[in-house]
């Protein structure tokens, strides 16, 4: 078991390890210590533009293109092979630079070899169509990919996240520069020297580290990309879509969210407690498909928010690495944020339940499990993304009126149901305005169920065969003989 971090880590570009152009360091700090743990290179636009131009000789020169698809696949094979060989060096960092614990750590290497054998096992199985037009004529069309693919990634789970965009591009035959995120960009790495090792062709993947101003930016409004993937925040999602804009290219959009569960009234409520105590405490609510709210019918809301804050209460709250069962948040930006708006929830009339501010006596930015229960819909922490671990739980008295708060707001993706009904459960799900709909488990699926966003939480699924639609393009060819 690696039980240090490396003190240094360069950026992967065009198939080589490198500096940042100007020999400057981004420095990464433990969250759950606020103490510096390793410097990266930082990668500028001069850096972003070496690895978009390597980019493109790749696409350019067809090697991957050219390929039978399933030799593409074997390469995401091989990466897999590799990854696992990584896998304790990933286990630390992601806990030193991500506040993860070391078994979610090692469950994110497991889910990101998932990852990368499902598209393996699907890069021969994108078919073309032959589209009758009568005699004299042959008409097919053919999945091409789009070319250079930019991908941004956030810092919550940087692993699977970039590791699942690589692969649809690759087995695609596209080529990807990826910006990993500067608070958390270790474990990206770490991917790229086991792409380095499967022998993936230099410049099919570059990973830079960089500020979001400068090298996101410089990335995706770089002349030469021909295709975005970013996941990360509305207000950032906005400022890619007007750089995509101006050049007209696609982009998949996957953005926050402030998702939410209906419990029925005759939810097994043993169960609906622990799974949405795991649904917003997990990873201290920092991911995107957090089940943040919870819309419970009036006659069990006091039942559930007393089993929910019992669970609660028994996690422990302290750094990853001392195998506490929620971390710190990533930032003292963040903690901040979450606090205020803890505040604003009690300003607003919330009963606050349990938590409500950062932990005391901890070194790092630790919040504690918070709870507001007798939460209104029009609240802001109601409609806000915490991006922390904070569960807001609203009363509602008709299916119909739960479905109206369930929607009511800018975000669409992820919503649960809690109900032994499955014709309660269909009725419901067939309502709920969000890429994707829980039942009776949050985050029930997998690397096969397509993932993706409606209203304000973006467009384009990552996930499942889905997802490679997005990488590539129809092109139709009509042979008249
Ligand atoms: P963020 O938007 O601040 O940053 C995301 C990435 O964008 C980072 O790598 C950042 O460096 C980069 N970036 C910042 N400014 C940029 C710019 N001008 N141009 C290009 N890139 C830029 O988000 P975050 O705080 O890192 O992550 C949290 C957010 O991400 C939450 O809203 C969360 O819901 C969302 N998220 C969504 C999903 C999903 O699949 N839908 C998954 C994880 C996180």
């Amino acid at each position: 078991m690696a039980d240090k971090v490396r003190p240094y880590w360069q950026n992967y570009i065009g198939g080589a390890w490198a500096d940042g152009s100007d020999g400057t360091r981004i420095t990464v700090t433990d969250p759950a210590t606020g103490e510096p743990i390793a410097e990266v290179a930082r990668g500028t636009a001069a850096d972003i533009d070496r690895a978009v131009a390597a980019a493109r000789r790749c696409f350019d020169s067809r090697v991957l293109r050219d390929l039978r698809p399933h030799r593409r696949g074997d390469l995401m094979v091989e990466v897999a092979r590799h990854l696992g060989d990584l896998a304790d060096e990933i286990a630390l960092v992601e806990c030193r630079d991500n506040g993860k614990t070391l078994a979610a750590g090692r469950a994110e290497v497991a889910l990101t070899q998932r990852y990368l054998q499902y598209y393996s096992g699907l890069a021969d199985k994108l078919e073309g169509r032959q589209i009758p037009l009568g005699a004299d004529y042959l008409d097919y069309t053919l999945h091409e990919p789009y070319g250079v693919s930019a991908q941004i990634v956030p810092w919550n789970g940087p692993l699977p996240v970039g590791a699942r965009s690589i692969a649809c591009a690759i087995i695609t035959g596209n080529t990807v520069v990826l910006k990993s995120p500067e608070d958390s960009p270790l474990s990206l790495f770490l991917l790229a020297e086991a792409c380095h090792r499967a022998g993936v062709p230099a410049g099919a993947v570059s990973i830079v580290c960089g500020y979001g101003a400068e090298a996101g930016a410089a990335l995706v409004s770089h002349r030469d990309i021909d295709h975005i993937v970013f996941t990360g925040s509305v207000e950032t999602g906005k400022s890619v879509l007007r750089a995509a804009a101006e050049r007209v290219i696609p982009c998949v959009m996957e953005l926050g969210g402030k998702s939410g569960a209906i419990v029925y009234a005759d939810a097994d409520l043993e169960r609906t407690a622990a799974s949405a105590t795991r649904g917003i405490f997990h990873h201290a609510g920092q991911i995107c498909s957090a089940g943040a709210r919870l819309i419970v019918h009036r006659s069990i809301h006091d039942d559930l928010v007393g089993r929910i804050t019992e669970l609660a209460a028994k996690r422990s709250v302290g750094p990853g690495i001392e195998g506490c069962d929620m971390g710190p948040l990533i930032n003292a930006r963040q903690l901040d944020r979450v606090e205020t708006l803890c505040r604003v929830g009690v300003a607003e009339g919330a009963a606050l339940v349990m938590g409500g501010a950062r932990l005391p006596g901890l070194k790092g930015h630790f919040m504690a499990p918070t709870v507001f229960a007798d939460v209104r819909p029009d609240m802001r922490i109601a409609q806000d993304e915490f991006f922390g671990p904070v569960l807001v739980v609203l009363p509602f008295d008709t299916p119909e009126e739960a479905i109206a708060i369930a929607n009511g707001t800018d975000y669409g993706l992820a919503a649960g149901v809690y109900t032994r009904d499955l014709r309660l459960a269909h009725w419901t799900a067939d309502r709920l305005v969000a890429g994707q709909v829980y039942v009776n488990e949050w985050w029930a699926g997998g690397v096969e169920t397509p993932f993706g966003g409606m209203k304000r939480s973006g467009y384009g699924r990552e996930k499942g065969q889905e997802a490679l639609l997005g990488y590539v393009q129809t092109k139709n060819v009509a042979i008249r003989y």
